[in-house]
């Protein structure tokens, strides 16, 4: 597959002197048309900044973004993003079709083929039927619908995600990460996804990029090797999935505990498992309480 993306030595530093903050160090990575990479790292490693120099939203202090070849200088007209605040990001004095429209003023011409394309969108989302409503009449898990209908609506060459499925409960975060995969899976997109859950980046994920403490570098960069038809109970359940959660919060309970790399053996499995487990409780408990704020 062609490549999509490609973040080369990437540095982004707030403010200069001694205030200064450097939140992303020499990032490389690419990512393939059709793909859906997830990024995972800990709350604050500088998972949004990476995202927010993808999307054109701010300047990194050094490397480049390439989009389909194109360096990226200010936002792409081809490019959407997903944002974890949707009750932020939809407007609400427009309708859910209004919403999904409005990308579209500038990239589809005509009335009619604009208000085709929106009621598109919100049938491969299962909202064709709340197209008359306003984002205040529906519930979160929806509104957040409207988001990736207004996302995929203008069908962008890159699709940025960014916690998109923080804000809202655990049942209904297991229904929009599936309707992620449907889509996917029916309309073909290249999706960069960050979050600092690590089930959810192996659930939706072709791969993992894994992330250190700030100031963000790759720590690991590995293959889900899990069917693309997936479920929130047998794949969830599989020992691949298993092995790779818990490789994951390994890699990540070692960079913040200070070891280095890939034990060499001389600590149980068991007691590496144990490790993992606690990590990942930490982790979630710390999405919870951040989610509750
Ligand atoms: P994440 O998305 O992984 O939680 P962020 O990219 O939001 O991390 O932040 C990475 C680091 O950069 C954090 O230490 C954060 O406090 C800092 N940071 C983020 N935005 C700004 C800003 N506008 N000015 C200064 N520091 C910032």
């Amino acid at each position: 597959m062609p490549t999509m993306l490609e973040v080369r030595d990437l540095v982004h530093q707030y403010g200069t002197g001694p205030g200064a903050h450097l939140a992303v160090s020499g990032l490389s990575f690419t990512v393939d048309e059709d793909q859906l990479a997830c990024i995972v790292g800990p709350s604050g490693c500088g998972k949004s900044t990476l995202l927010r120099c993808i999307a054109g939203l701010i300047r990194p202090t050094d490397g480049s973004v390439t989009l389909h070849g194109d360096a990226v200088h200010g936002v792409p007209e081809d490019l959407a993003v997903v944002f974890q605040d949707y009750s932020r990001s939809l407007f609400p004095w427009l309708s859910v079709r209004g919403n999904v429209e409005f990308p579209l003023r500038t990239r589809v011409s005509g009335r009619a083929a604009r208000r085709a394309r929106a009621m598109e969108a919100l049938e491969w989302v299962g909202l064709a039927d709340a197209a008359g409503k306003y984002p205040w009449q529906l519930s979160g898990g929806m509104q957040q619908r409207v988001s990736i209908a207004r996302a995929l609506g203008s069908q962008p060459s890159l699709l940025l995600m960014d916690e998109p499925f923080a804000s809202v409960d655990a049942q209904t975060r297991a229904e929009l990460e599936d309707l992620l995969l449907r889509v996917r899976r029916e309309h073909g997109s290249t999706v960069l996804l960050v979050t600092h859950d690590i089930d959810e980046s192996v659930y939706l994920g072709d791969r993992v990029l894994v992330l250190s403490r700030s100031p963000a570098k790759i720590v690991a960069d590995l293959t889900v090797d899990l069917p693309a038809q997936r479920d929130q109970i047998t794949t969830r359940g599989s020992s691949t999935f298993v092995d790779l959660r818990t490789e994951i919060a390994r890699l990540l309970h070692d960079k913040q505990s200070g070891q280095a790399g890939p034990t060499n053996g001389s600590s149980h499995a068991s007691d590496e498992a144990l490790a993992a487990e606690r990590f990942l409780a930490a982790e979630r408990e710390e999405a919870s309480r951040q989610s509750t704020r």
